[in-house]
């Protein structure tokens, strides 16, 4: 049998760089405090706190003092900032540059919009961290739109509209959200070309995923996809590889396969979200070969 680990999946540039700076950090000092997971996959922050590494939530970041606190790839409001000058915490920023351009982008975007009474929108998760870290750009005054479009009723679609994806997003649902967000600029009988920019800032580490995956699958006959169960990236990814090929199977670590799903399949594909490692992508597939099948 045929097992073929994809080259493609596994960590974007903005976490192996995260990790890269926890490591090093960790090698010189010990320990670290991290504000919030490192990443979605229980696996490596499990490796990571081995190492010293110990994951705090943004409550006990408040009520830390003189400690160094590594910010994550998802990056931070500037309140987070603000709170640690106050209680001489070392910040150690990893948040991804891709990730602090966009925060830049957001609050000229919000000091432009803000001066004609316009809005900010994001089309993100509510709660997540980097969704946290863009409205903070604004003072907590943008909007956020969901995948499912929620809270799109309280836009003022006659007023001025700026709107931003959160980088993990799906392409197509943002597309989708620009063109409803134009009719209903259209209903107000307004014109969406003078009163409302859609900016492009989905990432490309990601976005370009969809597709190769949804080929990997058709072209393996059982597909293992490996994430983090937090990941939303990781459900996205799966989502395409299932559709593409219903023999996939999701997996959180080597100890869920079953030898069952093997049966009369010639080529197995491994791939995984951009928060799976690529050494637990490899221990899956050495599993898969003590199968014997
Ligand atoms: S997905 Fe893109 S923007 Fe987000 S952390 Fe990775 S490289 Fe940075």
């Amino acid at each position: 049998m045929e097992i073929n680990i994809d080259q493609r999946s596994g960590f974007c540039f903005g976490v192996i760089n995260a990790i890269k700076v926890a490591e090093e950090q960790l090698q010189q000092h010990g320990n670290l405090y991290c504000l919030g997971d490192i990443v979605h996959n229980n696996k490596e922050v499990e490796r990571l706190k081995e190492m010293g590494l110990e994951v705090i939530s943004h409550q006990e970041f408040e009520q830390l003092k003189n400690a160094r606190v590594l910010i994550r790839a998802h990056g931070e409001p500037p309140s987070t900032y603000e709170l640690a000058r106050q209680n001489n915490i070392g910040i150690i920023d990893a948040s991804c540059p891709v990730v602090l351009k966009l925060q830049n982008k957001v609050r000229t975007g919000y000091e432009e919009v803000n001066r004609e009474q316009g809005q900010v929108v994001i089309f993100g998760k509510e709660g997540h961290a980097e969704v946290n870290g863009l409205i903070g750009q604004t003072g907590n005054d943008a909007i956020v739109v969901g995948n499912n479009f929620e809270n799109l009723d309280t836009i003022d679609f006659s007023k001025p509209i700026v709107l931003y994806s959160q980088t993990t997003q799906n392409k197509e649902d943002y597309e989708n959200l620009i063109a409803l967000i134009k009719q209903k600029i259209k209903e107000q009988n307004c014109n969406p070309q003078n009163n409302f920019k859609a900016h492009k800032t989905i990432c490309g580490q990601v976005s370009n995923r969809g597709p190769h995956l949804a080929s990997f699958s058709q072209n393996h006959d059982v597909v293992i996809f490996v994430s983090g169960k937090k990941s939303s990236n990781g459900k996205y990814l799966y989502g395409i590889c299932r559709d593409n090929n219903p023999r996939t199977h999701f997996i959180s670590e080597a100890e869920e396969l079953q030898a069952q799903w093997f049966e009369d399949c010639s080529k197995v594909g491994v791939c995984g979200a951009t928060s799976t490692p690529m050494w637990l992508m490899e221990e899956v597939a050495e599993k898969i070969k003590q199968f014997r099948l």
